[in-house]
């Protein structure tokens, strides 16, 4: 007896899947309209300009010059500082540029936080008014290029307690002696500020070096960086260096005046490691979504589900945070605490989740050419500079019980 043939199934037409997006919360859409083209500006650059040619740079430990012209026509520097030749902007932009920038690559944040936030808050903040209408505004128009040292080969953590370099003080000039470590730019930028403690009343001071021009002054580059590697770290050695008075900042008169700087870029090297988490995590689900195994996408398993719905977790909260923490700042009310908390935190969850994109990459996840690897390695320089983990951990221990734990 003849049977009716059964239909043959026709194969359901693919839906088109989701884009990879780590703003879930749409954090971003809170700017004012005007600020909101500027991020997505500089999301353009890094997308079109810098994610192409990155890995490239990365793997040959180089920095890419080649940006810079675009880089500079975003006029972009001294993003949240006002006046002085600066961007402007609210605390929000500044960060949100900051997490846009390390999104795509966490050197190219890195490079420019040294820069904008380390190097020109330092004469923002520290300097005389002729000292911040001097230098600042071709700071902020990126011809010159500025770089901070405080940290020294043998004093790291304890930097508060005690810098070994000297500053000497002989009429107008200032005599500067010792050595830097892990200095960011400053194998070729322009201008150091250099943090030195003062041989008269053993309390720190600041100075703007002209490093290409002092005699003295010497950078050699630091070799077989594992993380952050298009930054170019330098040790530099300082045998007499003379700067005239007005280089000091004026008005620095100790660290309490360098942790005021770092207060803010702290705080910043939150949105940095947002950023660097939200790279991670789109890359691996991008991954996830393509890559097949058992005849099927691998982010359809519910194992991998479950590590990118936790990375989007830490992501998230990361994000709540830093945005609270530009708040704060706009308020005034942003302690050496909070910034504190924002870096530990937002680090730690970073590092934890770039771990995870590492993972569900398998072996691709290690090798730098799917981009997640060099997450991956970069995340463990932002959890240790700018202040450790523990570093931040002490101070906000001391700020929540009042005892200090410092040794
Ligand atoms: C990629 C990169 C870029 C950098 N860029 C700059 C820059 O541009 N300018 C600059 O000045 N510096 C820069 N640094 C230096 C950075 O700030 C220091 O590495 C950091 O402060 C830690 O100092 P350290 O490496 O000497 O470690 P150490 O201070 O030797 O610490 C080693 C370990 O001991 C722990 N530790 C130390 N003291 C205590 C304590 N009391 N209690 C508990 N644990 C403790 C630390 O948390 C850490 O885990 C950079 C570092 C890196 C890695």
């Amino acid at each position: 007896m003849a049977t009716a043939s059964k239909p043959i199934p026709m194969p359901k037409p693919q839906k088109p899947l989701p884009a990879p997006n780590s703003d879930f919360y749409e954090l971003v859409e809170t700017l004012p309209a005007e600020e909101l083209a500027v991020v997505k500006q500089v999301r353009t650059f890094m997308e079109t300009k810098v994610a192409p040619i990155i890995t490239k740079y990365w793997i040959e430990d180089s920095f890419p010059f080649e940006l810079l012209p675009a880089l500079k026509e975003l006029n972009l520097g001294g993003v949240g500082l006002q006046g002085y030749g600066c961007r402007g902007g609210s605390g929000l932009l500044a960060g949100l540029v900051a997490m846009e920038m390390a999104r795509v690559d966490t050197s190219i944040a890195t490079f420019f936080g040294v820069h904008c936030g380390l190097a020109m808050s330092s004469i923002y903040f520290g300097g005389s008014e002729e000292q911040k209408k001097k230098w600042l505004p071709p700071m902020a128009r990126l011809e010159k290029i500025g770089c901070f040292g405080l940290t020294e080969p043998l004093v790291g953590s304890g930097a508060s307690g005690g810098l070994t370099t000297t500053a000497k003080r002989e009429g107008d000039t200032w005599i500067i002696n010792g050595q830097k470590r892990w200095i960011g730019n400053s194998p070729w930028c322009d201008i150091s500020i250099i943090w030195a403690r003062d041989v008269a009343d053993n309390q720190v001071k600041a100075f703007i070096v002209e490093n290409k021009t002092t005699p003295g002054f010497k950078v050699e580059k630091m070799q077989n960086k594992i993380a952050l590697k298009v930054v170019q770290n330098g040790q530099i050695t300082m045998e007499n260096c003379r700067i005239p008075e007005e280089n000091r900042l004026q008005a620095d008169n100790s660290f309490r005046d360098t942790a005021k700087v770092l207060r803010g870029t702290r705080y910043f090297v939150g949105w940095e490691a947002t950023g660097c988490a939200m790279g991670a995590y789109e890359n691996a689900l991008k991954y996830a979504q393509e890559r097949l195994q058992f005849g099927k996408p691998i982010g359809s398993f519910q194992l991998i589900q479950d590590l990118l719905a936790k990375m989007l977790g830490n992501i998230t909260a990361s994000q709540c945070l830093v945005v609270r923490m530009a708040q704060l700042e706009a308020e005034g009310k942003m302690t050496d605490a909070h910034a504190a908390l924002s870096k530990a935190f937002c680090t730690a969850k970073c590092r934890e989740t770039v771990a995870w994109a590492r993972e569900v990459c398998g072996g691709n996840g290690i090798v730098a050419d799917y981009n997640v690897g060099r997450f991956f390695a970069d995340a463990e320089a932002l959890y240790s500079y700018e202040g450790t983990y523990q570093m931040q951990n002490l101070i906000l221990g001391k700020a929540i019980t009042g005892l200090s734990a410092f040794v």
